[in-house]
């Protein structure tokens, strides 16, 4: 190479911003660039020529690692990369080289020296660890939080899944990311979910709702799933999704709509609830011109009961007969608690003469059920009163007042029997079928 072209080369060598150096076979500096003579304290290129290392710094303990690894590569011809860690001469603090040694070779194949270059990546490294350290930091907080927590890029696959996602998916979060959403739940509930997704990524709107799925161990689950459009990795779009399993509050909510709706002593509907299914029943059978009947039941003389065997047996007796009437009814009927001793029965689809043979049977049934277990004597009557849907009858309202008139009737003329009221009519009739 012409002497020009040297110091050109040479002086690129200085500003590459990494430690170039080349050594004889003995190890001893042939040249060095800018930065290794900063790193020997700034002598002149001609007074570290022909000098090794260890002349200018006091590596210590480190002096035979040192020398051993020059040894691979000028005796043994290894090439070597790897990671070192020495001092900093001006600050003593310790700094991180990537260094790659290679032996240099004549026209024979003889090695004649080594060439070394070495990159400062303390920085880098300094920066890597921050990196990694926040993983960590991010994936504690994420593996411990009560909720599911995942990122699906644009493409259906999960970018991400915390610890608690993996265990209703089932498998390792490694067997997560990667995947397609219709790997990891049925093709239904994936597509569902792809179409909430799809109008998020295209609005950039967020999502809040209740979700539903059957979890590893088929359990079915529900969740408030919440779900935010994100610029994600390398600008592609992607979707946050924050979940938070609401399984056991799902169970509490429906055991208190279950209670809010149910008498607690015999579990059939209570007054409120039977009078709101009532109407929607009426206006369904308005709708299909289908007859609805009605049945109101109060037990006859039922203080007495109370006041000769104690109130627990009384609603021993209240138990005992709401029992004896699901025996007779379709699944259809709704039975229902409306007053103290008094029930209800709306039966759909049933005319009058119908309604009135449930009702004859049920009074029938009664004679002979032991309602008590602790007093097998002891049996209860009641009285009933019996209407159908008329034409004239705008909601159920006056069907229910109908029947009540007509149990008022029973009881009027003897109790134990039960008595119709037709649309339209005055008094309430035996029925004479
Ligand atoms: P009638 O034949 O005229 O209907 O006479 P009755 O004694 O059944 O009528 P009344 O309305 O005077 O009495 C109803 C009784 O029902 C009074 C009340 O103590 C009793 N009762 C109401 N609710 C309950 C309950 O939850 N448990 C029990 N054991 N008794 C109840
Ligand atoms: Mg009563
Ligand atoms: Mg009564």
């Amino acid at each position: 190479m012409p002497t020009s072209a040297i110091t050109d080369a040479r002086l690129l060598l200085d500003e590459v911003g990494a430690f170039v150096y080349t050594t004889d076979a003995a190890g001893r500096y042939t040249y060095a660039n800018r930065l290794v003579l900063e790193l020997l304290g700034n002598p002149p290129l001609a007074a570290v020529v022909g000098k090794s290392f260890t002349d200018f710094v006091d590596v210590g303990a480190a002096g035979d690692a040192l020398r051993e690894t020059d040894l691979r590569v000028l005796r043994d011809g290894e090439t070597l990369a790897r990671e070192e860690t020495s001092s900093s001469r001006a600050t003593g603090e310790l700094r991180t080289y990537w260094s790659i040694k290679k032996p240099l070779r004549d026209a024979g194949g003889a090695i004649v020296g080594m060439l070394g270059i070495s990159h400062d990546i303390t920085e880098k490294k300094r920066l890597e660890d921050q990196v990694r350290q926040q993983k960590e930091l991010l994936d504690a907080v994420l593996d411990n939080v009560q909720g599911l927590v995942y990122v699906k890029g644009a493409n259906r696959r999960f970018l991400y899944a915390n610890k608690h996602l993996a265990t209703v998916f089932g498998r390792p979060v490694e067997a997560i990311v990667g995947r397609l959403d219709s790997e990891l739940m049925p093709r239904e509930a994936a597509d569902a979910f792809w179409e909430k997704d799809k109008h998020m990524l295209a609005t950039g709107q967020p999502y809040a709702g209740e979700e539903s799925l059957v979890d590893a161990a088929g359990q079915l689950r529900h969740y408030w799933s919440v779900v935010v459009p994100w610029a994600g990795f390398d600008g592609m779009p992607a979707l946050i999704g924050l979940i938070t399993d609401i399984t056991e509050l799902h169970a509490l909510k429906e055991e208190l709509r279950q209670q809010a709706h149910s008498d607690s002593l015999t579990g059939v509907a209570n007054r409120r609830s039977f009078f709101e299914s009532a109407e929607r029943e009426f206006a369904r059978s308005r709708r299909h011109g289908t007859p609805l009947s009605v049945v109101a039941i109060d037990l006859d003389h039922f203080k007495q009961i109370n006041d000769g065997h104690g109130h627990p047996v009384g609603d021993t007796v209240l138990r005992g007969f709401v029992l004896c009437c699901q025996r007779l009814l379709r699944e259809e009927d709704l039975c229902a608690r409306t007053g103290g001793e008094e029930f209800c029965i709306l039966l759909p689809g049933t005319d009058a003469e119908a309604a009135w043979a449930v009702a004859e049977r049920i009074r029938t049934e009664l004679a002979g059920c032991a309602l008590s277990p602790e007093h097998p004597a002891l049996r209860v009557t009641a009285s009933f009163g019996v209407t159908e849907m008329g034409a004239a009858d705008t909601h159920f309202g006056p069907l229910f007042s109908r029947a009540d008139r007509a149990l008022y009737a029973a009881k009027q003329q003897g109790r134990n029997r039960s008595r119709l009221l037709r649309a339209g009519e005055a008094v309430a009739v035996a029925s004479g079928l």
